[in-house]
């Protein structure tokens, strides 16, 4: 997709802070954090939505993948959060299926 920004995230040519890449997934800083903590977990293949990622074993991985960063970033055993906004209502603003993963404050009562 070449209007997609994080495709051109996955390309190289947009800049972005990777934080580690593994069968077929990046996991890049947000450029806009929303807690101490906030990294997102993407397909480097562009799905739109995760309405039209059928991958079950991708989809598996990108959770494996936040779980094992919560370790690496020493925030899981104090607690974090995933998740994957989609399409308008669900407050989705890039359009290549992403999941979010948040920690380092108290994000309990919050729903977004
Ligand atoms: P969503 O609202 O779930 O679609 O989330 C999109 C996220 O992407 C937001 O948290 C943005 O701050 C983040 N974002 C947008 N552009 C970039 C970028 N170039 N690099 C890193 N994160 C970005
Ligand atoms: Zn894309």
């Amino acid at each position: 997709m070449s209007d997609c920004i994080f495709c051109k995230i996955v390309s190289g040519e947009m800049p972005a802070t990777i934080i580690e890449e593994s069968e077929g997934l990046i996991a890049i800083k947000d450029v806009h954090p929303q807690a101490p903590v906030h990294l997102l977990i993407m397909p480097k293949r562009h799905f739109r939505s995760l309405l039209e990622c059928d991958d079950e074993a991708l989809l598996g991985r990108m959770l494996s993948m936040a779980k094992g960063l919560a370790e690496e970033q020493g925030v899981a055993a104090g607690g974090f959060r995933v998740l994957i906004n989609t399409n308008k209502d669900g407050g989705q603003t890039v359009f290549h299926l992403h999941m979010h993963l948040l920690a380092g404050r108290q994000l309990a009562g919050e729903m977004g």
